[in-house]
């Protein structure tokens, strides 16, 4: 299928946009303990830097990670979310923050939150690099978000298609021909 990409954010604006969420994390933190829980696999990049970023900062981070994955047609989604690997971290009484690269449908972030409230987590706070608010189809707002973007399908920085362009060093509009064999495919995360 032919593919084109178009640059769509830079490396350095995301560097500087992590550094922007990472002052406002520290605060609203201070010096309580943390568990970060990471969604793979395109969270990965982003969480990698933030982290670091957040314990330069002083913050104690434990981190945990689990993987999802939604159902149905690739572009609307069907609403079914399913955990694929789940986190190994005891949340009782635990602070949690959440780390996903995009929020789209907010069907995955609101599934995952739900999810590790019932593990016990006295709080699940989210963030993420992305925001697609123009798909959204519950009302769910990411307490941090790095950028509101359009409705436009996004690859790089972690973020794939079938498994390609995770390791763009900056964000990227993937533009794809449209392909009705394609309609019924599980969406990789
Ligand atoms: P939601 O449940 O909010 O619709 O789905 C969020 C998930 O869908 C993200 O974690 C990501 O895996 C995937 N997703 C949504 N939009 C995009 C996009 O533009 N590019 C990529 N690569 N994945 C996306
Ligand atoms: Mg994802």
């Amino acid at each position: 299928m032919p593919e084109t990409l178009t640059p769509l954010i830079p490396e350095l604006e995301i560097r500087w946009r992590t550094s922007q969420m990472t002052h406002r994390i520290v605060r609203d933190y201070k010096d309580q303990a943390v568990i970060v829980v990471i969604v793979l696999k395109g969270a990965f990049i982003f969480a990698a830097d933030l982290t670091r970023r957040l314990a330069e900062q002083g913050l104690r981070l434990r981190l945990d990670f689990l993987r999802a994955a939604s159902y149905g047609d690739s572009d609307l989604s069907s609403g079914k979310v399913s955990l694929q690997l789940d986190v190994s971290l005891p949340l009782v009484n635990q602070k949690v923050l959440l780390i996903d690269d995009i929020i789209d449908t907010g069907l995955t972030l609101s599934f995952l939150a739900q999810h590790l409230k019932r593990k016990g987590a006295t709080e699940v706070k989210t963030c993420v690099l992305l925001d697609k608010p123009a798909r959204r189809l519950i009302d769910f707002k990411p307490d941090y978000i790095g950028f509101s973007i359009p409705d436009v399908f996004v690859v790089g920085y972690g973020l794939d298609f079938a498994e390609e362009h995770r390791c763009l060093s900056g964000l990227a509009i993937l533009h794809k021909e449209q392909n009705p064999c394609h309609q019924s495919q599980s969406m990789s995360k």
